[in-house]
Order: C-alpha cells, then structure tokens, then sequence
C-alpha cells in the first residue's frame, strides 16, 4: 500500500498549496519514488466545468476529458505524469454517489450522516488512488482553509486515515503565513501558531510547516515555530517568495523537505538530481532577451484564468531564450475604441485564447485581424481558432455576416457551428466534447514543422467547431486546415501559408506544456515572436492569402 501525504493549508487562501504539493511531488519523483497527486475540492459543484473562470480560474482538462481544477496542472507540470477524473475529488462527487446510494437503498433502515457516510466515502476515494499498486506516495491537498466549514469532513476523513494507516504511514504537511511587520521589522509566528491549534483541535498534529513567507526565517523563528506547534525545528521549512514557480522545488530541498518528509515515513532513498530543474530555472532567470506577447481575452482581469497558458509560454521562453512578456489585453476594450492598433501595436505576438460568451467578441476578432493583416504571430486557442476564421471569413472571403452560431444562432453564414452530437445535449455539467483526440497534421504545415510527427493528441473543450461546408471556400482563399481529426474530419487545426506564422487550434496545447519541454506550438510561436522581434520576419501576408514578395513562410 501506497503512503499518504496530506497538504493543508491555514491563515489565509492563495499560499500556493498546489504549486507546494506538486513541488513535493516533483523532490520524491526525483528521488525515485512513484509519486501521484490528487486535489479534494470542498465545494458541491461536481466538477468546476460550469463555474466561471472569475469564481474559480482556469478549468484544466485532463486526457480522459475530465475538467478538474487548476492545481492539476501545476501537479502534471511538476511530476510530468498524465492524471485522470480520480485526482480530482470534490464534494458535489461525494454527495453526489451518497444520494444516488442512498436512494438505490444501499442504506435502508439507516440515517444517512456526514460522520460516517460522508466521510467513508471520502476516504474510500482517497485510498482508491494508488491502490494499483504502482504508485509509493500519494500526495492529497485539501483545498480551502483551516477553519473553513466546507472542508471539516475532509480534515475529519484524513484524520481517520491517519487514525488507521498509523503514524509511519501518514503524514501531515501544513501551509503556513508568517508575516513581515514592516512598522514591527518583525516576522510574525502567531497566525502560524493560531492555525495549528485549529488543526490540533479538530485532531490533526502536522508533521511538517511550510512557512510563505517575505524574508528568511532565521534559526530563532524556526525554534520558536517548532515550540510553540510541537513539530521538530528541521520540520519548519522556509518557503520564501521566489521569481520563478519552479524554483519552489529547490529551494525546498535546500531546506531539507524531501529528506524529512522520507524520514518520517519510514523511506529510505538517494539524493535528487535536480540539475535539470536548475538549468530551466536559470534559464527562465536570465534570458538574454525580451518580447512582448498580447493575450486578448476576456477573463484578463484574474490571471488565475489562463495559468496553463501562463506555464506554457514560461516553458517556450526558456527554449527560446526569451523573457515573454504577457500584455493582457479586454477584448472588449478593442471592441469599444474600434482600434485594435491602439492595443497591440509593438507588441510581438497576439494570443487569443479559449472562452465563451458573446462580451469582447468583436475586439477578438479585431485582434485577429491585426494580425493577419500586419504580419504579427498569432496564435488561436479554441475560441481563438473560432475568432481567426470568422475574421478571415468576413474580410478576405467577403462573408460580411459570417459568425459563430455560439454567438449568432441566425447567422447567414455560420461559418463555427454547433458539433452535431452536441444538438441533442441538455445538462451543461461534463457535456461539452472533452479530452484527448488525435489529430493528423497536413504534410508541408506550419502544425507539421512545429510537431515534427505527423500525428498528436491534443485536449479538447467546446461544443462549437469549423463548418465543414465552409472548408473548400476558405482554402480556397489561403486558410489551411493544417490538422483534422480523422474519424469525424473535423478541422482542429487552420493556419496562414503566407503568413510569417499564423496558426489556430481547436485543442487547447497549454495544458500539454512542460517545464523543459515546452508545445511545439508555443515554443515555435515564441521563436517567431522573437523573429518578428529582431526584425527577421518573413513578408507580410495580402488579405488575399498571397505574401507581398511572393516568398513563402519558410
Ligand atoms: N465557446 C466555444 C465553444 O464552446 C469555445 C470554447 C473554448 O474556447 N474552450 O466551442
């Protein structure tokens, strides 16, 4: 049986729990240990997929189509292992099977309670990961604070598992502020303090601190950390603010996580080489350049709602030596002033990414626009890939109505429609196509030279897609369909031939991005960011699809 690690977090949210779970994960990994992680989300949305990204920030789909939460992604980055819907456990999941058995009678003659039936079946899908035999550790990250009401049967569960396993085989990891009193010039230990003895008064004693903090913890803190929370004073880790996310890792093996972590569970294993994660760090530190990339979207305001994309251009910088700047643009901004120029000249690279929802449409299709019209890098995501088409569709086609039916059910030319699986679909939770498709790359392609394989897969989320009946017209006219699905031929992947690089896709490739290997598509729209950049662009494209020197992209 596998041993449990459990990652709580007090004092206040956004410490960073999942980027501290994933990181741990990342240290045992390397010391050779078979490490998965999963996320227990405490509220009753069965999955975060029809929450808006406002509420919750990006929703990262896993390969089997499940739309989990976005820690999910800082654990695949970390461990570099593909999860599934069970690393995702949330309490809609949990109330959700407990009714359904509850109604189909597995509990007649009982009253169904939190404490046992909630709880059972919380730890029931805890243990269920990793009982495959194939994994050592599972980390576990509870989500929420201490003191929160929402995630009491949680902490209540991992109690019991604590309780049951025993002491060797569970260990609790608790997350931490300690505050920097600027007035003070004090570093502060008492909401560390207050937070344990919420955890010790529900029964949980945690083995090991994380401490967030602004400034070293010197020895005298870590002793009076230590005293005051009964934990050992190598078990209180420094985890200080730092540039870069994966630098996290290192610097807690610098403070001995890793090695208590395995002492107290009773594990004995050789050093980490983490030369590879220095390397990445000191070049996503110190790049010998800079671009400046423009994500036109409508979510800009909470950066939480793009962190795969966020991740993937911070891989695709590394390759590429370049610092990449992100612009957030409102698309609805460049729809009110009408001149996406204002909003995007000098910068090296437009992104529109997914999302959905008529606000901001027209400034997307604008950006796109801008793009194609004055030889800038563009790449589409999704709503991005939908966006390009309508605008070339509009103004090189001359399909002045051209629109998706998303947005426009009455559309004279509906060149994005509906998928027909889709018609029939009423629930909005889990419905949309999700998951991991292949998709055949059109020999001669932009996509093919980014992919160097002739077929991907790549992870879908939408239920809109490129019109079929529209592909000869648009070909025609110089819009490539550089990737198609084949069982169904839909079109995933479109781009401009003429163009120094201009590809949109309907997959979403931020969520396949790794630390030291960046996507193709990301790592190839940076080198061309950096080209356009330097001034080694290849020619502009017409709005006719031909280059204005008649030389080809490559
Ligand atoms: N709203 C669009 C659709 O449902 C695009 C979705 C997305 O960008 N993820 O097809």
């Amino acid at each position: 049986m596998p041993k449990h690690v459990f990652v709580t977090g007090g004092v206040v949210s956004a410490l960073g729990k999942g980027i501290a779970s994933a990181s741990l994960g990342y240290l045992l990994k390397a010391r050779g240990l078979r490490v998965t992680l999963q996320k227990c989300d405490p509220y009753l949305n069965v999955d975060p997929g029809t929450m808006s990204p406002f509420q919750h920030g990006e929703v990262f789909v896993t390969e089997d189509g499940a739309e989990t939460d976005l820690d999910l992604g800082h654990y695949e980055r970390f461990i570099d292992e593909e999860l599934t819907q069970d690393n995702n456990v949330t309490a809609g999941q949990i109330y959700e099977t407990i009714i359904r058995k509850e109604r189909r009678g597995d509990y007649l003659g009982g009253t169904v309670q939190v404490i046992p039936h909630v709880t059972n079946e919380i730890k029931a899908r805890i243990m269920r990961l990793g009982a495959d035999g194939q994994t050592d550790v599972v980390i576990t990250e509870i989500g929420g604070t201490v003191g929160d009401i929402e995630s009491l049967p949680f902490l209540e569960a991992i109690r019991q598992i604590h309780l049951e396993e025993g002491p060797e085989d569970v260990l609790f990891v608790h997350l931490t502020l300690v505050p920097y009193i600027k007035t003070a010039g004090e570093l502060k230990t008492k909401p560390t303090q207050h937070s344990v003895r919420a955890l010790r008064d529900i029964g949980i004693q945690p083995d090991i601190l994380i401490c967030r903090t602004e400034r070293e913890l010197g020895d005298d803190i870590k002793e009076k950390i230590a005293l005051f929370c009964n934990v050992e004073t190598e078990a209180v880790i420094d985890a200080r603010d730092v540039a870069s996310i994966y630098e996290v890792p290192l610097r807690f093996h610098a403070d001995g996580l890793d090695d208590i972590a395995l002492r107290k569970l009773g594990i004995e294993n050789g050093k980490p080489d983490l030369s590879v994660l220095e390397e990445l760090v000191g070049r996503i530190e110190n790049p010998s350049r800079e671009i400046d990339i423009a994500i036109c979207g409508k979510y800009v305001d909470l950066k939480d709602a793009y962190k795969s994309i966020i991740e993937a251009f911070a891989h695709a910088g590394a390759e590429n030596d370049a610092r990449v700047n992100l612009r957030w643009i409102d698309a609805e901004a460049i729809e009110q002033c009408g001149d996406a120029g204002r909003h995007l000249d000098g910068c090296h690279g437009v992104l529109v990414p997914g999302g959905f929802g008529e606000r901001g449409i027209e400034g997307k299709i604008q950006a796109a626009r801008y793009a194609r019209e004055n030889g800038v890098p563009y790449l589409g995501i999704c709503l991005g890939m939908h966006v390009a088409v309508i605008e070339f569709a509009r103004n090189v086609c001359g399909l002045a109505s051209a629109h998706s039916t998303e947005f426009n059910a009455s559309s004279d030319d509906p060149v994005i429609d509906l998928l027909p699986e889709q018609r029939e679909v009423v629930d909005m939770g889990g419905t949309m196509r999700l998951g991991g498709c292949e998709c055949r790359l059109l020999d001669g392609s932009g996509a093919r030279d980014a992919y160097g394989v002739d077929t991907v897969r790549e992870r879908h989320r939408h239920r809109y897609e490129y019109n079929n009946d529209y592909r000869e017209l648009l070909e025609s006219r110089g819009l490539a369909s550089s990737g198609l699905y084949p069982e169904k031929d839909l079109v995933e992947i479109v781009e401009l031939p003429n163009h120094p690089w201009f590809i949109a896709c309907q997959f979403h490739p931020e969520f396949r991005s790794r630390p030291g290997r960046a996507h193709p598509l990301f790592r190839e729209f940076v080198r061309a960011a950096v080209a356009h950049a330097e001034g080694n662009a290849a020619p502009v494209a017409r709005a006719d699809g031909g280059s204005s020197d008649g030389r080809s992209r490559r």
